[in-house]
Formats: C-alpha cells, sequence, structure tokens
C-alpha cells in the first residue's frame, strides 16, 4: 500500500484541507480527508495526474471533478509506473531533467526560428508582394507620398520647364514598363540632399539636389534604372512586408492581401532609412546595368553620379545629406558597386 500526503479541494469552491490518498496493492484508491470523511475513488489507473514538471506539485483529478494535490513527484510516479500508466507525460519530466536534451530542443527551436526569419519570411514576403494587386500599391504609393511630403519634402524647385524636359527625356524609358504607370516626381529633398526613389505605386521620385548633382542627363537615366530595378522586384513592399512578419504570415495563411494597407505605416519610415539590404541593391544594380545596356546607354553613367554623390558625402559637411541617400547608404560598399559599371566600356559623348 502506498500513501500519498497532500491536500484536497472540493473544486466547486477555494476551501482545501489536508488528506492522505492511500492506494492499495491492487490500484484500488481510497481517500481520507482530515475532517474525518473518506471517500473511494476507484482504480488509481482511471485517474488523471498531471506531468511532473521539476518539483511542482502533483493534482490527480479524482472522478467526481475534486482534486488532490501532492508534492510527493516520487512516489506519484512509482505508482504510474506500476499501474501502467507510466508512459503518457513522462517524457515532460525526463526532457525537463536531462539538459542536454532540453540544449537540443532550444538548438532546434532556434534552428526553425532562425530558418524562418532567413528564408520563410522572406519568400513569403516576396511571394505576398507579388500577390499584391495594383490597386493596392497604388493607394500605399499615394499614401506614403502624402506622408513625405508633409514630413520630409517641400514642392520641387526645379525650374517647371527643366521638370518636363526629364520627364519627356524619360517617357520612351518608363513606356516599357506599363504595368507600373510609372510616374516622374521631383520634391525638394530637404535635409534629405541626393537621392531618389521608387514608391508601390509607381511613382518614382528624384530630389531637386539629385538632379542638381547629375552633370550628364544620362547619370538620372542611370538612377532611373535602379529605382525601376527596386520597382520590379517590389523591394519596398518585401522589405516593409518582412518588417511586418505578423501581417504576413496573417496574409499567407488567410489569403486575405487586404491587411495590407497597415504597412501603410511602416512604408515612410522605410524609406527614410533607406537600408535596403545588399541583396536588394545588388539586385537593382542588376538590374540598372542591364536596362542601360539594353538602351545603349553606358554603364559608366551610373558609376559616374555614384562617385560625385560618394564624393559629396566624404567630403561633404552635412551629415545629414548623406546618411539619407539610398544610393550611399547601403551594402555593398559603394565602391564595390561603383567598380561593376566602370568596368564598361567608357562612353563617347
Ligand atoms: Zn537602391
Amino acid at each position: 500500500m502506498t500513501e500519498l500526503v497532500g491536500d484536497y479541494h472540493s473544486g466547486r469552491d477555494s476551501a482545501r484541507q489536508k488528506a492522505r490518498l492511500r492506494i492499495d496493492d491492487d490500484g484500488q484508491c481510497r481517500l481520507y480527508l482530515e475532517d474525518g470523511a473518506r471517500r473511494d475513488c476507484g482504480a488509481f489507473d482511471g485517474l488523471t495526474v498531471t506531468p511532473r514538471l521539476g518539483n511542482t506539485p502533483r493534482i490527480i483529478e479524482l472522478p467526481d471533478g475534486s482534486g488532490f494535490e501532492t508534492r510527493d513527484n516520487d512516489a506519484v510516479d512509482v505508482l504510474l509506473r506500476r499501474h501502467g500508466r507510466a508512459r503518457g507525460h513522462r517524457w515532460l519530466h525526463r526532457l525537463e531533467s536531462h539538459l542536454p536534451l532540453v540544449i537540443l530542443a532550444t538548438v532546434l527551436v532556434a534552428a526553425f526560428v532562425a530558418a524562418m526569419a532567413t528564408w520563410g519570411i522572406p519568400a513569403a514576403a516576396r511571394v505576398t508582394a507579388q500577390a499584391l494587386s495594383p490597386e493596392i500599391n497604388r493607394k500605399l504609393g499615394q499614401g506614403t507620398l502624402e506622408i513625405l511630403d508633409r514630413s520630409t519634402f517641400s514642392e520641387s524647385e526645379l525650374p517647371p520647364e527643366r521638370q518636363q524636359q526629364l520627364r519627356e527625356l524619360f517617357a520612351p524609358y518608363v513606356a516599357a514598363y506599363p504595368d507600373w504607370q510609372i510616374r516622374i516626381l521631383f520634391r525638394n529633398g530637404g535635409d534629405i540632399g541626393a537621392n531618389a526613389m521608387a514608391l508601390p505605386g509607381g511613382q518614382i521620385l528624384f530630389t531637386d539636389q539629385m538632379v542638381e548633382l547629375a552633370e550628364d542627363d544620362r547619370e538620372l537615366l542611370a538612377v532611373l534604372g535602379h529605382e525601376i530595378g527596386h520597382l520590379e522586384h517590389r523591394h519596398l513592399m518585401r522589405r516593409a512586408l518582412q518588417n511586418s512578419m505578423i501581417t504576413v504570415i496573417i496574409m499567407f495563411i488567410s489569403g486575405d492581401v487586404s491587411q495590407a494597407s497597415n504597412l501603410i505605416y511602416a512604408l515612410p519610415t522605410l524609406l527614410m532609412e533607406l537600408a535596403y539590404s545588399r541583396d536588394f541593391e545588388i539586385e537593382a544594380d542588376d538590374f540598372a546595368y542591364e536596362f542601360l545596356t539594353r538602351n545603349g546607354i553606358s554603364p559608366v553613367w551610373f558609376a559616374r553620379i555614384m562617385r560625385r554623390l560618394e564624393a559629396q558625402v566624404s567630403g561633404g559637411t552635412d551629415d545629414g545629406a548623406a546618411s539619407g541617400s539610398d544610393f550611399l547608404s547601403t551594402h555593398p560598399p559603394t565602391l564595390e558597386r561603383i567598380r561593376r559599371f566602370e568596368e564598361a566600356a567608357e562612353p563617347e559623348s
């Protein structure tokens, strides 16, 4: 016979009293309460016993819904083994009391989370970004622009004729991407300085400072190519989606992309941080390279404006102007990126 010492609670109120649970050798249980009452509880192997977790008390649920709580874990384990119920929950305790197993499990969980973050989330973000309708992209782009116009940009000070001239220069090139209905925008970049960015709705924005930095309009065409690359690869949306894992997961599982409109709050911040990943910058550079050569423009023009941007940053006095640049705050180091374009043939101009 085994006797467990513990507390009894009826399950109907919070009152508890001391009690003993006796299990005879045949596995029949009888409960003895402090107030002298006793009751049969049937066979031990018919009772539910909570799993062993460290030294937390075990609760043995009795058939009438009341419970008996004991700290005598070892005796409970002996009983469970003896009466054929040992399998069930014991792995939990075994896992917990075996450190190497715990470490292994932790490593496995960490590896899974890392794999999700490294491959799963970006892959889901890519698929989701591709699935966003033009309508959603247009709304997100418009909303982002409105926020940026309130917070960061002011009206372009470029002469209207200059703006018109550039729009006409760009028109045949952007016409090759009819899905995006690309619109060219000019803004005074203020503290942002020389920069360009592509919004999800197909707006490609040049700051006045970027236009003024260019010594040849083909440099701006090169920048345009890079930005169309970001657009075609949907980098901004992928970045935004990657940053809101939960939203992605919900959209991915539910197929409900209406959640995407919440991303509007993330986009302006992301654009201002402009920390596109190295991979995204390389993709956009690749696109620009291809864009230029396909259009018979030397890739060197991209290198030239990049060089000038870099010189402005390293020699510049205003850190604020440098930190915002799409082209310079990113990896890989600008020189490495520039060299690819410089290795192309010299332009004849
Ligand atoms: Zn870029």
